[in-house]
């Protein structure tokens, strides 16, 4: 599912296993454990299978329920 030219340089998508990655949502963040992501090998521009936008789309918008929540720090400069 990876392996395709980046979008914005010469450079290869690879797959990278990541611990957690966290995604941005008009609800806020959702975290998601342990998923494969493509990053280019190049310019290390992150990649997101439309089956991770998925899921994060599903838990922000309450359809799939989190394992669990955690506190995100919050302040202003
Ligand atoms: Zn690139």
């Amino acid at each position: 599912m990876y392996g395709y030219r980046c979008e914005y340089c010469e450079g290869t998508v690879k797959p990278r296993k990541v611990e957690r990655e966290a995604f941005k949502h008009k609800n806020g963040f959702v975290i998601l454990e342990n998923i494969t992501i493509g990053v280019c090998d190049s310019c290390g521009n992150r990649y997101y299978h439309a089956d991770i936008l998925h899921t994060v789309h599903e838990i922000a918008t309450g359809k799939r329920l989190a394992e669990r929540t955690e506190p995100i720090p919050v302040a202003h400069l």
